[in-house]
């Protein structure tokens, strides 16, 4: 007799298989999210204790003062502890318009043109989910920062990579920017089913500073094929050595096609709070905030608060000014280290990563590497090796690739410098060990 539904084999007993009861989604597989991640790997809790960590990208210091102070007062407030708008508290999209409607040239509509957002990430997830249907093509520059794969491929996108390319191995003081793209390559890259195109600057994990006219390039293949930016630019208020900060969406016929992201985390120390917006045209922005609706409902209320007072702040403290010149400072102490050593990297000119070659570094053939290790690139045992016996960890840079293409990033680790002074100057010091490691030339 039925009553209504039996998805069973028919005589009420589930079908056995070999594999787990409950069957994972494909997309897990697809998406890389079932090996272990590098920010797993090589976190603080799987590292001797006393290991300084310059791995994944977040502060050893707190956010200013003045901000925590903000926080403060808003858990004080009742309604600052309960839901937000979906598009964000309007103290946060006030804060943002007349911050960033200067950047971007424009009077920013904090009803249409802003929404906040539980971290940059999610924010990207949400415009991956209004936008792409299935098959959908993303282009995105090699190295690309790992998060994009899950995220696009969750929303049944398919990534597509062009990359950037590294300086070559005999250029002395390289920066940054000596990792040049080919617009070639981008239109080559370029299908019926291109959606759109990420581009991050200032750059994780290469530290590049996008210029004006590879914006421009990039700018008019968009126009040119119709498609959509997503301009990751979370490390915007991260700029060194007097060098510009370009927003495509400042462009010609751009701002109705681009959707650019920012980040408290990055802007203020606060990489827990998960506090980041989305700024652009009310025809990107509104099924961008129908799909962050029903991902998260809304951001973290007191902390928006928290932010908008930070926000509000900046300019008669000149924060960013500040935050700059010590940045450079923390670059400088750790590049210096590497200098040293006669070690190669191109000079970060944003962000605050720095791409060490790390080709020259050897380890005995019968190192005892942990099982996590297995199968991974070169990269992953020289960042395992120097985080166990020269006592800094950092990331291997073949995560930030493709399976296909892994084997560029295996020349390189990154060290975040998003540390106080004291730190990196220790490290630094810890770091001339990697010395007796080097490969001897002749
Ligand atoms: N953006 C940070 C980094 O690249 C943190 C990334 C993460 O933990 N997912 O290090």
């Amino acid at each position: 007799m039925s009553n209504g539904i039996i998805h069973s084999n028919g005589n009420g007993v589930p079908a056995k298989s070999s594999g787990p009861v409950i069957p994972v989604a494909s997309r897990l597989k697809d998406g890389r999210a079932l090996a272990e991640d590098v920010w797993s790997i090589y976190n603080v809790a799987n590292l001797p204790a006393d290991c300084i960590n310059l791995g994944q990208g977040y502060m050893n210091f707190a956010p200013p003062a003045w901000v925590k102070k903000a926080a403060d007062e808003a858990l004080e407030d009742v309604s600052a502890n309960h839901y937000s708008h979906p598009k964000g508290r309007m103290r946060l999209r006030k804060a943002i318009k007349n911050q960033y409607g200067p950047l971007l040239n424009r009077d920013l509509d904090v009803e249409s043109e802003i929404l906040v957002t539980s971290g940059a990430n999610e924010g990207m997830y949400s415009v991956f989910t209004a936008f792409l249907n299935d098959g959908d093509e993303v282009i995105m520059f090699e190295p690309f920062f790992d998060q994009y794969l899950p995220s696009i491929v969750f929303n049944s996108g398919k990534c597509v990579y062009v990359p950037l390319h590294p300086p070559s191995e005999s250029k002395e003081g390289a920066t940054s920017n000596d990792w040049t793209i080919d617009l070639e390559e981008v239109r080559r890259a370029i299908t019926p089913r291109t959606r759109m195109i990420i581009v991050n600057t200032p750059h994780n994990p290469v530290g590049k500073v996008f210029t004006r006219e590879e914006l421009e390039g990039i700018a008019a293949l968009a126009k040119e094929f119709n498609f959509l930016v997503l301009s990751d630019e979370v490390y915007d208020c991260l700029v060194y050595d007097g060098k510009e900060h370009v927003r495509i969406a400042t462009f010609p016929d751009m701002w109705e096609r681009t959707i650019s992201v920012y980040s408290a985390g990055k802007s203020f120390a606060a990489t827990g709070w998960r506090v980041g917006w989305l700024i652009g045209p009310k025809t990107l922005i509104a099924p961008t905030l129908a799909a962050c609706t029903r991902i998260v409902f809304c951001s973290n209320s007191p902390l928006q608060e928290a932010v908008a007072g930070g926000l509000e702040q900046v300019k008669t403290r000149h924060f960013f000014e500040t935050q700059v010149k010590e940045y450079e400072e923390r670059r400088d102490i750790l590049c210096a280290a590497f200098d040293k050593l006669g070690m190669k990297y191109a000079l970060p000119q944003g962000s605050y990563f720095v791409l060490l070659d790390i080709s020259e570094v050897v380890w005995p053939d019968d190192y005892n590497f942990p099982k996590s290790l297995d199968g991974r690139g070169r990269d992953f045992k020289a960042c395992w090796f120097i985080a166990m016996e020269v006592g800094v960890s950092s990331i291997p840079v073949s995560e930030f690739y493709c399976a296909e293409h892994c084997s560029i990033g295996e020349r390189f680790a990154r060290f975040a410098f998003c540390k106080d002074n004291e730190t990196l100057k220790k490290a630094s010091e810890r770091l001339q060990n990697l010395g007796k490691y080097l490969r001897k030339t002749e």
